[in-house]
């Protein structure tokens, strides 16, 4: 049996590193993408990184839900679905729609991105069949359950299509960026950050849980600040940027 100590150190952990995660980024935006820095660390193939990085998002939850009493029970295998689309998503489709231009990634992103997923999917994993209380059949029509399914469902979809755009605005063998237009690009730079944040809202709803908050909390401080640099990297690239166009909240900021 895994420790329940254990649990709420990493649960408490969580929660006290987002906001210091976002004070360095708001200083400093992550180095990949567009504000990748090659300094002294090495660097490897931006696909493989991502595939290791957000696989164990997969297999931490998958091991840590599947250790747990409740992992048969109908509700937490909804979740476990739900969890489980978006990453296999993540981790294996969404490198596969992009370019086949060589981008780097560097070990620290790699590091810090597996040593989050892996706390991350152990404790919502873990919570679902183990620490959190047993959900009853009757929670399907809780409301709880009914907006956060539907708030995740559709940051989920905002996410997905916004990605989608911005991919197709290279043409094959291109790497230069271009003004994101249409959709909720129309109102803010980084739509794909806001339904990120909207999608792990919903699941923080759906499931009721603290993991599910902590998780909420950390794509804040994590996409807010690279909304922020995103903002700032296109009004200062482009002196046709649309004045109007907010960083990652409509009509807001
Ligand atoms: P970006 O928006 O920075 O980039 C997404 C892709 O679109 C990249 O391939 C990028 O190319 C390309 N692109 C972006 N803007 C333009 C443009 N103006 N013109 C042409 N191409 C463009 O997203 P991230 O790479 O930061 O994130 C990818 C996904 O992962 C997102 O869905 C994000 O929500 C998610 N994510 C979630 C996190 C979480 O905490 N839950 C953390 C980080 C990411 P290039 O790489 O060359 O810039």
């Amino acid at each position: 049996m895994i420790e329940r100590e254990f649990f709420e150190w990493l649960l408490f952990l969580l929660f006290m590193i987002s906001p210091i995660i976002a004070i360095i980024l708001f200083c400093m935006p992550a180095p990949y993408g567009r504000h990748f820095r090659q300094g002294w660390e090495p660097v490897l193939n931006f696909k493989i990184g991502w595939v290791i990085m957000e696989s164990a998002a997969i297999i931490s939850f998958a091991i840590a839900f599947f250790y747990g009493e409740r992992s048969s029970q109908l509700v937490p295998l909804i979740f476990f679905m739900l969890w489980q689309i978006h990453y296999v998503d993540r981790t294996f489709f969404y490198p596969l729609r992009q370019p086949a231009v060589k981008k780097k990634m560097t070990i620290s992103i790699l590091i810090s991105g597996v040593l989050f997923n892996l706390t991350n999917g152990f404790l919502n994993g873990s919570y679902l069949s183990t620490f959190g209380p047993a959900y009853s059949l009757a929670w399907i029509w809780d409301i709880r359950f009914i907006v956060g399914v539907i708030l995740f469902a559709s940051g989920f979809l905002i996410n997905r299509y916004s990605d989608a755009l911005l991919l197709r605005l290279r043409k094959p063998g291109e790497t230069d960026y271009k003004i994101p237009k249409g959709m909720l690009f129309d109102y803010i730079s980084c739509p794909n950050y806001f339904g990120e944040v909207v999608q792990w809202f919903g699941w923080a709803i759906a499931t009721w849980s603290l993991p599910g908050l902590a998780f909420a909390l950390f794509t804040v401080c994590n996409l807010v600040p690279r909304a922020y640099w995103h903002h700032r990297w296109y009004r200062s690239h482009f002196s046709s940027y649309p004045q109007n166009r907010k960083v990652i909240i409509p009509f807001i900021f």
